[in-house]
């Protein structure tokens, strides 16, 4: 089996290009036979039906036929023919060629024609048009015209007669022109097919050569491209648009990680430090333990929280975290996070508000879902004013339901707005507060500046549910987050 394509595609060129000569040439050949063949029927019987109109007329001018006959062949003289008048029982009455001599034709012999043997056939044979023989001898035979002629009301027949060895010679000439020309066009068709395939398919081998070179660290190299219309220039873009998502997938990736180790480090640098300082001196106040625990507490459960976070993100990445599908009242839902919230909101001097103009009986994930209220109650009480509000609205929508959290904050600014639902993006964090609900809502425990996946988090809940979540909008009287969750065909 040949596994060069460049080979392959040669040899089949090689193969189509044989058969097309071989029939070119057999086609040729034979065309060529059969019209010299016609030719020399029709000159023989041209140059006898000639001979007739002499012997005819010469008849009027001589005593008898075989006088007529010997005069129309002395006007008659062939170098290459040889003709004669036979009766209708076969015996010669007159030859222009007596048998035993010869007269040349060129640089080829003429042989004498004995018309013998063919008197005998004539003899048997009835003549009434043109016929044509073919007379077998040593040299290849001779072609034989035999006309019907009537003198004086004596029935006889003119013989023409022409060896076939020139005729014969000449397709010799042509058989051998063609064996050796064949070879030698299959030879330059199998060279042209290889050295066509090969230019044609370089740019394929050249696209692998690169290709092979492009690793992890070299992943914004691309490859040539050439004429973007064809379809090695195609195949090139399509290349090389893989190679750009597998880049930004790759840089995706890279970043995460660098964020997640980064906000990993910080909570980590800190519980390190308090351990230091508490274990600095061998007696401390009982307080300054205290307030050190407390610290670690909070650390640990912000370091506890980002793992959770990251932990759901890469699940979700991989397609892992399974949505837990339940029947939950989103109504009930919405008031219970409200609830949450309102705890929270009121030791800020801040007011949550919450209204639902439907019941709302929807199918999803319950946890999930209320982590989505949550984040975004959360952030409007984080970046809210103090002493602002926070209403949570839900409505029916066109196919679902619609969750609206409004707050009176100062609201996010286009630039910040553009990033807010990337991972680890955090816009102005000197106007966060301290504080979460997201903790799965145990506000008592947290205390902690989030680490920006809140909202990453958020949006990939509203879409695994088939829903959305979006930014609506954000002025300096305050921001909108709308969720949009359409009704989960029952499954
Ligand atoms: P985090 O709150 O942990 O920083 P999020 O993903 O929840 O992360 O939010 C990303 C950023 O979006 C926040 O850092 C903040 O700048 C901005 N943001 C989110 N919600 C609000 C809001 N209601 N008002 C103002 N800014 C907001």
């Amino acid at each position: 089996m040949i596994q060069s394509v460049r080979v392959r595609l040669a040899l089949w060129h090689t193969a189509v290009v044989a058969v097309l000569l071989l029939a070119l040439a057999v086609g040729a050949y034979t065309f060529i036979a059969q019209m010299t063949a016609r030719r020399l029927d029709q000159y023989l019987q041209e140059t006898g039906a000639a001979f007739r109109i002499e012997l005819v007329a010469q008849r009027y001018e001589t005593r008898t036929d075989l006088e007529a006959a010997v005069e129309a062949l002395t006007e008659f003289e062939f170098r290459d023919l040889n003709l004669g008048v036979v009766d209708t029982s076969g015996q010669v009455v007159a030859m222009n060629t007596a048998p035993g001599e010869s007269q040349t034709t060129g640089d080829e012999v003429l042989q004498p024609f004995d018309p013998a043997p063919l008197g005998r056939a004539i003899s048997r044979m009835h003549i009434t048009g043109p016929e044509f023989v073919t007379v077998p001898d040593r040299r290849g035979g001779v072609r034989v015209a035999l006309l019907p002629v009537e003198i004086e009301f004596h029935p006889y027949v003119i013989v023409v007669a022409r060896p076939l060895f020139p005729q014969q010679k000449m397709l010799d000439n042509v058989r051998l022109v063609l064996l050796l020309v064949l070879p030698l066009a299959l030879v330059l068709a199998a060279l042209g097919g290889y050295l066509l395939s090969r230019r044609s398919l370089s740019p394929v081998i050249e696209m692998s050569e690169h290709a092979s070179r492009i690793g992890s660290s070299t992943l914004h190299e691309r490859l040539p491209v050439g004429d973007a219309r064809d379809e090695y220039g195609q195949l090139a873009t399509v290349i090389n648009g893989l190679l750009s998502r597998l880049e930004s997938a790759f840089e995706q990736q890279r970043r995460f990680m660098a964020d997640a180790s980064h906000e990993l480090r910080t909570p980590i640098a800190i519980l390190r430090g308090e351990a230091d300082i508490a274990l600095a001196v061998a007696e401390r106040p009982p307080e300054e333990y205290r307030e050190a625990l407390a610290v670690v507490r909070a650390e640990s459960r912000r370091l506890s929280r980002i793992v959770h976070d990251l932990f759901l993100l890469a699940r979700a990445d991989t397609g892992q975290q399974q949505l837990q599908l339940a029947d939950f009242y989103l109504d009930e839902l919405v008031a219970d996070c409200a609830r949450t919230a309102r705890t929270l909101a009121s030791r800020r001097g801040m007011t949550v508000t919450s209204s639902a103009s439907c019941e709302a009986a929807v199918r999803g994930d319950e946890d999930l879902v209320r982590r989505l209220i949550l984040n975004l109650l959360d952030n409007a009480l984080k970046y809210g004013c103090e002493g602002g509000t926070v209403d949570i609205t839900l409505g029916r929508d066109s196919g679902g339901y619609r969750v609206i959290v409004r707050d009176s904050g100062p609201g996010i600014p286009p630039a910040v707005a553009a990033h807010i639902f990337e991972r680890f993006y955090r816009g102005d964090r000197s106007r966060a507060r301290e504080s979460t609900l997201t903790n799965h809502g145990n506000e008592e425990e947290s205390h902690m500046v989030g680490a920006g996946l809140g909202l990453a988090i958020a949006r990939w809940v509203a879409e695994a549910h088939g829903g959305s979540l979006v930014l609506a909008q954000s002025t300096e009287c305050g921001s909108e987050f709308v969720f949009s969750l359409p009704d989960l065909p029952e499954s």
